[in-house]
């Protein structure tokens, strides 16, 4: 065998001089080694490793966590809540095929293995992530939210059309009673073609007002299931871009008295981040709109509360921070990448609108920007490939999105080397385990703290939670740390993030035993 996995026993413990167990947390150190680059006067560069001790402390023991989605009603809301309370309650359905059952395939924290090490015999021993770390359970999860629309859950999920009729129909009586709390409304910031389904809205127009219903919203859902830990995640349509101005929303004071004025550029999506901060719950931006103005930014850092943005990546861009690394990364140029999408549920429809348009069409278009620029000896400073971006709204795909792209690259003596592919899938189920992914790995990074040779105590990590660009189109990433799209670059981030809380290096492929026995 060359591989292989051990899901058996719950939990796996590493032994060693750089990790220890304790009751209620697990310590560990780490001698991080990255390397500066200067570049000299004739142009040449040097590099030049540094080293820094890292200590890190996690505690072991998951926080009981709800989730509060914005738009809770929409199709990744409804369909994220069907998939854990089908999971949770063991709901089996019937198709023509036969019976199935609910699983979260797609989900890293569920079904993703990182390789542990090596055995004696030489096979890759992989083990799931959550064997190394607890995080919590996907049952264990409560969910909660608002939405402009008033259909509760089970309507909602009708309204989707994306599970099967026998499930629905089994999950009727336990969806029911779901129903989203009003939304802060704001037609400015979203297409008008929405108005219709807008009949649970937040009364007041006043934004200060609104913050202040949405922290209240968020205390009483934390009470009433006793909750120790919420995160908010954004999976309302896209808006506009909300205009950045000096003195409105580039500081954290200065939004807030934007918000207090009703400033009209403040969004609605900027307001329940604003409210969800002041609460001390992680932010995650589901959407490309510019939810975090550089105030809201800087209210999450003076708050230390986690921000994860912009864009959840999901279909066609994942697949594209994927193809392209592979060519690039192989030394091919690729020159042209036209990328077609047509689908037709409610998401779709919205975007139609051109204002709402231009923030995902930005998103779809830049994520390939750090693999193009990493190979400077395929492309020229500021040289990109033709990048084009087709989207459509189809009304009778509903939520099935088909995409259909073609790659144009230049190999061996020029020679045209043409890539084209299709994919299919149900939108929502690309994107629902992302969203629980997101929030359970937020509360294992909340678990966490560390320290440097160079501090005293113990701190959090960054607010801008850059460790889960895995998930975003366009990562949010704290100053100073350059932003990276490539797909396997940033699972390796996640993987390695998790060995080191527990005293593994990070994991490099190197197989120097073998290789310099
Ligand atoms: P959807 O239209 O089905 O659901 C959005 C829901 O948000 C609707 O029910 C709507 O009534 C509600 N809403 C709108 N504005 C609101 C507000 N201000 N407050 C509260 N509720 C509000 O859309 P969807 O397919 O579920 O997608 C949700 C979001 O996720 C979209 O912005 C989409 O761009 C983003 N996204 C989705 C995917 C994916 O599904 N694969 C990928 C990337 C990004």
């Amino acid at each position: 065998h060359s591989a292989s996995t051990v899901t058996k026993q719950k939990n796996c413990k590493v032994s060693g001089p750089h990790v220890s167990y304790f009751e209620n947390e697990v310590r560990s150190s780490l001698k991080f080694q990255r390397t500066l680059v200067q570049t000299l006067p004739d142009g040449s560069v040097e590099a030049i490793p540094k080293e820094l001790l890292y200590e890190f402390c996690t505690k072991l023991k998951p926080s009981k966590l709800g989730i509060m989605q914005v738009g809770w009603g929409g199709n990744n809301g409804s369909t994220v809540t069907a998939g854990i309370v089908a999971n949770k309650e063991g709901i089996s359905w019937e198709t023509s095929k036969g019976m199935e059952k609910p699983n979260l395939f797609g989900s890293l924290s569920q079904h993703g293995t990182l390789r542990l090490g090596i055995s004696s015999d030489g096979t890759d021993v992989f083990v799931p992530f959550k064997s190394l770390l607890p995080l919590v359970e996907p049952k264990d999860i409560v969910l909660g939210g608002w939405d402009i629309s008033s259909l509760n859950l089970a309507e909602a999920l009708d309204r989707a059309q994306i599970l099967e009729p026998d499930l629905k129909r089994k999950l009727r009586p336990l969806l029911e009673s779901m129903k989203p709390l009003p939304g802060i409304f704001d037609e400015e910031f979203i297409a008008e073609n929405q108005l219709p389904r807008a009949d649970n809205v937040i009364e007041t127009k006043n934004k200060a007002r609104q913050v202040e219903i949405i922290r209240q919203d968020i205390r009483k859902f934390k009470q009433l299931h006793n909750l120790d830990f919420v995160v908010v995640v954004w999976t309302a349509n896209s808006e506009r871009y909300s205009v950045e101005l000096a003195g409105v929303n580039d500081t954290a004071e200065s939004l807030l008295k934007a918000i207090s004025s009703n400033h009209k550029e403040v969004s609605p999506s900027t307001l329940y981040a604003v409210a969800s901060i002041l609460e001390g719950c992680p932010y995650v931006n589901g959407s490309p709109q510019n939810t975090f103005v550089r105030g809201c930014i800087q209210l999450a850092e003076e708050n230390q509360v986690f921000i994860v943005g912009d864009d959840f990546k999901s279909g066609q861009t994942k697949m594209k921070s994927v193809l392209v690394d592979y060519l690039v990364g192989s030394g091919m140029k690729v020159e042209s990448m036209v990328t077609y999408n047509h689908l037709g549920n409610n998401d779709m429809f919205q975007l139609t609108d051109g204002e709402m348009w231009k923030p995902k069409s930005a998103a779809k278009s830049r994520v390939i920007e750090d693999i193009v620029s990493s190979n400077g000896t395929l492309y020229e400073k500021d040289e990109m490939p033709d990048h084009v971006v087709v989207v459509r709204y189809v009304s009778s795909y509903g939520d099935s999105k088909s995409d259909v792209s073609e790659y144009v690259t230049r190999t061996f003596m020029n020679c045209p080397y043409r890539t084209v592919m299709y994919n299919n899938c149900l939108d929502s189920a690309l994107c629902a385990p992302l969203i629980i992914d997101l929030a359970i790995f937020i509360e294992l990074f909340h678990r966490v703290s560390y320290r440097t040779s160079q501090m005293k105590d113990f701190a959090p990590m960054h607010p801008v939670l850059s460790a889960l660009s895995f998930y975003m189109k366009i990562p949010r990433t704290p100053v100073g740390e350059p932003l990276v799209n490539a797909l396997q670059r940033q699972r390796a981030c996640i993987e390695n993030l998790f060995r080191a809380l527990v005293g593994l290096n990070g994991e490099d492929n190197l197989f120097l035993e073998t290789k310099f026995p």
